[in-house]
Parts: C-alpha cells; sequence; structure tokens
C-alpha cells in the first residue's frame, strides 16, 4: 500500500482518542463511481461529441488550515483563561455553550498565543471564511497560521474523451492537449497526446481504466515538466504512468495485439492499478476498504478523487 495512506494512518492513530467523528454515514466511492459510470456510457449514448476533462492551476490557498498542524483537545484540557474569539471571555466560563464544541491546538502558534493556540473549530473556520483574514493570521498573537495549500503543477489543459467505434474492438479516444508555460525560468512548449483504452459496453476493465487515467490526468500524475529521456528537450514528458498510444502493434509497441480487451485485462489493467496505487490514486474498491478499515482516513482518501 502507498506511503501516503501508512503516513496518514499513523498520524491519525496518535491523534487524540476523544475527538468528535465528523464523518458521513455514507462513504461509498463505488456508488459514485457506478454513477459516473451510468452518466459516460449515456453521454456517449447520445453524442458524438467529446467528454471533456480540463485541468485547471490552482491559483488558491484553501481557507483550510493544515490539519498536519492541528491536534483536537478535549474541553477539560482547555486552559482557563482560553478566550473565544466571538465573545471575548474564557471557554471555560461559558461552558455550557462550549462544552460540545471541537477545539483544535494549533502548533504554529502554540508557543506564542495568550490561547496555547487553542481555538474552537467552528470560530476558528468563521475567521478563515472572513474575507478581512486575507493574511491568516492568529487574531490573539498575530503569528500566521499554516494553510493548507492546494498545489499543483503543470501542464494543464483539456483531456478530450471519445468513442472510437471500430468493428474489431472499438477503443476510449484520450486526447490531451497541453498549454505551453513557464517552470524554474523556463519555456516550455504545448504537447498534445492520445492514448488508447479497449472498449467494450460490458467490459468493466474499460471503464476502471478510463476512471483511473481520469484521476491520475486531474491529479497531475500523468505528465511532468521535465527533460525528455527520448530527445533531450525541456518539455512536457510522461510522469511515469504508462498508457497505450497506438490501437495496434503490440504491447511491446505502446499498443496492444490482436485481443485488445484480453490485452487489457490481463495486462494493462493491472499495471495501471499499480502504477496509479504507487502515486496515491486507487480504484474505489480500493478507497472503500482503506475507508471500512479506517474511517478517519476520508479526508485523505477523498482528497485524490476527482
Ligand atoms: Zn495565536
Amino acid at each position: 500500500m502507498s506511503e501516503f495512506i501508512n503516513t496518514k494512518n499513523n498520524k491519525q492513530n496518535t491523534q487524540n482518542k476523544t475527538q468528535k467523528e465528523e464523518i458521513k454515514p455514507i462513504f461509498n466511492i463505488k456508488d459514485k463511481y457506478n454513477l459516473w459510470k451510468e452518466s459516460i456510457h449515456s453521454f456517449f449514448q447520445k453524442s458524438s461529441r467529446s467528454y471533456v476533462v480540463e485541468r485547471k492551476k490552482l491559483t488558491h490557498n484553501k481557507s483550510e488550515i493544515n490539519y498536519n498542524s492541528m491536534e483536537n483537545i478535549p474541553f477539560d484540557n482547555i486552559p482557563d483563561d482560553a478566550i473565544s474569539l466571538v465573545l471575548y471571555d474564557s471557554y471555560k466560563s461559558n461552558a455550557s455553550e462550549f462544552n460540545q464544541s471541537n477545539f483544535v491546538k494549533l502548533s504554529s502558534c502554540e508557543k506564542t498565543c495568550p490561547n496555547n493556540g487553542i481555538f474552537d473549530k467552528s470560530e476558528l473556520d468563521m475567521l478563515l471564511s472572513m474575507k478581512s483574514s486575507k493574511n491568516k493570521e492568529c487574531p490573539l498573537c498575530k503569528n500566521k497560521f499554516d494553510m493548507f495549500k492546494e498545489e499543483t503543477t503543470p501542464p494543464y489543459g483539456k483531456l478530450n474523451i471519445s468513442l472510437q467505434r471500430q468493428r474489431s474492438c472499438s477503443f476510449y479516444r484520450l486526447e490531451f492537449h497541453m498549454n505551453s508555460g513557464m517552470q524554474d525560468g523556463r519555456r516550455y512548449g504545448g504537447r498534445s497526446q492520445t492514448a488508447y483504452i479497449p472498449y467494450s459496453s460490458d467490459c468493466e476493465e474499460s471503464d476502471l481504466a478510463l476512471w483511473l487515467m481520469i484521476q491520475a490526468w486531474v491529479n497531475g500524475r500523468l505528465f511532468t515538466i521535465g527533460v525528455s529521456v527520448t530527445h533531450g528537450g525541456f518539455g512536457i514528458v510522461f510522469s511515469g504512468i504508462h498508457m497505450k498510444t497506438n490501437t495496434r502493434g503490440g504491447l511491446n509497441c505502446h499498443g496492444y495485439g490482436r485481443v485488445p480487451l484480453n490485452d487489457l485485462r490481463n495486462s494493462v489493467l493491472p499495471n495501471l492499478i499499480s502504477e496509479c496505487n504507487s502515486v496515491d490514486i486507487f480504484t474505489p474498491e480500493q478507497l472503500d476498504d482503506f475507508f471500512e478499515n479506517d474511517p478517519k482516513l476520508i479526508n485523505a482518501l477523498l482528497k485524490n478523487v476527482y
């Protein structure tokens, strides 16, 4: 299993056991996946257009504090003089109002704060949602919060998915159109790339492979900016997840053999799953299993799901 999940797992386990569960009762990626499958099938039944998945640069930080800098604190452990950001009076003297609240301690101002970095989580969320708190700092000690950064990396662009119907075997045709840009002061050109997944309406593996490719695309795991190993130029290059760029030619030549659906089932999909897993992209079944084993993983699991 991926390192990402393991680290999260350990962190969560060391967290305070008294924390309130903020877990929605229904976590079922398989259901979400099945709905997506229906929608994409009906899209291609009704339309000959492409199904577009755009990948954009995210320029804003999320208005959320990095949860690695946040620890849950039971009400009983709150210092008597810690004050509410709303009432400007101590939490303890308003126990009836606050004893059901979620309290957190922020490592970013634990040492400098008159509150020792302790806040009612809902008050903190309210503060962060206000436009005026642009610099995201603690109103009591003026230390900057450790904000959660949404870090997207180029390339950006569009993935156009179409269904290429052929008599012998149909294919999902994935056309990536990626924009030029700048990275580390160096300019790189745009790039288009096509990939194919054998398609049959009753083939589970076709849809799963497409779903994984979409997840990997949205999460920036298919391409990166770097020096090409084939021609040495600086630009948009593959990022370690293999894709079949031809419909024919055989598995060893970036394509498929005589029975593409068999190649998909026996080789291409198993490889795709393992390559995806190594970069924290999981199948709906894997996600549901992880959640069942540890419901506290919910945020970490949902983070990468498109
Ligand atoms: Zn503070």
